[in-house]
């Protein structure tokens, strides 16, 4: 136990080693172990102590925007795939999207991220020009994009147009598995080179992976756990997946919450400096998810600002819990309960304090 908890204690001290994370990983989930309990509560303390020492309490709220569910993708696990006969599709115009963020702008909030499939009716033109607008009326505010692969004269063109912050999770740092949830017309080494292209490009880039996906074990969480520390992104989204009725992983069992704020608090000791979202998912299996997901190292959340009428149509997974960022009460709401939990809503753009060389190299 003691040998444990001294190797929690140097994980953000000492170089990233396989072994170690594999040796935690099965202590604290894995495997049966007796003082699982204790060694949590120690793995949490140690990463909360070590988010405070980078951000103190305050939690930045970023304004989602889920712009388009058309995707031309066909991941396995996810409810907006192309395949999905289902599912309604919708998509927002410009000026709708400049309403979402007129009213998270009113709101208080600062950053923007504009989510959705990869949906190609959003050219490299079209979305410049969404960028530039936005930019243009909201110039203190950041703007990220996760809108998926695609080439790098596009990612610089967006960048350009004043584009901060880019969200690419890897899903799986594992090549076998990755080719499980997804069909052979995707490409791991391309979602990777994405990455690393978004970073050279000077993106504030995140990556991530969902916990709990199907064929996952050990080893390819100590791979993501690995892939992260030489990556070195700016931020970190990771949730547990959960399946969606109409997709080819519809029977499958969702990730676990312990398994999620496990990794969580892992990944803050790794990279003490990361940006980390507690997730909409992890909201979704846990009723009081997002404090947890805080009390485990996160210090971010997403509001949806996505209209009512088409945030309910964003369904890449079951039962998904909103964070209500349109309306005043909504934000009030969840002003109030991180100020119960002790933390402290914070309205700026919130940049990551990650520092990195940016030549992408991995
Ligand atoms: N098209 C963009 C955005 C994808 S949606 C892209 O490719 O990056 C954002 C994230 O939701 C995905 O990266 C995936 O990790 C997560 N997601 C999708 N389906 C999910 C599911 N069933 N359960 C949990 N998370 C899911």
């Amino acid at each position: 136990m003691e040998k444990l908890k001294d190797k929690i204690a140097s994980l953000s001290s000492t170089p990233f080693s396989r072994q170690t994370i594999a040796c935690l990983l099965n202590d604290l989930y894995f495997a049966p172990c007796e003082n699982k309990d204790a060694l949590k509560e120690f793995l949490f303390e140690q990463a909360r102590k070590k988010r405070d020492q980078y951000y103190s309490r305050k939690v930045f709220l970023r304004g989602l925007i889920e712009f388009t569910n058309y995707c031309q993708n066909d991941c396995f696990y996810c409810g907006i795939r192309h395949s999905n006969k289902k599912n309604r599709r919708y998509r927002l115009s410009c000026e709708q999207i400049l309403d979402c963020c007129a009213i998270g702008y009113k709101n208080g909030l600062r950053t923007f991220v504009l989510q959705g499939g990869e949906d190609l009716y959003f050219s490299p033109q079209r979305l410049e020009a969404i960028i530039r607008a936005i930019k243009e009326r909201y110039p203190d505010c950041a703007l990220t994009l996760s809108v998926g692969e695609r080439e790098k004269d596009v990612y610089e063109r967006w960048f350009k147009a004043g584009a901060d912050r880019f969200l690419l999770r890897h899903e799986t740092a594992t090549k076998w598995h990755y080719e499980k949830l997804h069909p052979q017309t995707m490409s791991f080494s391309h979602r990777l080179n994405c990455l690393r292209t978004l970073k050279k490009i000077g993106y504030q880039a995140g990556a991530g992976m969902m916990l709990g996906s199907p064929q996952q074990d050990i080893s390819c969480l100590v791979e993501d756990f690995a892939f992260l520390s030489a990556f070195r992104p700016a931020m970190v989204g990771m949730g547990p997946f959960i399946p969606q009725k109409d997709t080819p992983f519809a029977q499958e069992k969702a990730g676990s919450v312990e398994l999620t704020l496990i990794c969580l608090a892992l990944v803050r000791l790794l990279l003490p400096p990361v940006l980390l979202p507690a997730t909409t998912a992890l909201a979704t299996l846990s009723k009081d998810g997002t404090i947890k997901g805080l009390d485990c190292g996160a210090n971010v959340i997403m509001p949806n600002i996505t209209p009512p009428a088409q945030r309910c149509l964003y369904t890449l997974y079951d039962n998904k819990k909103i964070t209500d960022g349109e309306s005043v009460e909504g934000l009030q709401k969840l002003k109030e309960m991180l100020h119960r939990a002790g933390y402290e809503a914070v309205m700026s753009r919130g940049d990551s304090k990650m520092t990195y060389s940016i030549d992408g190299t991995v």
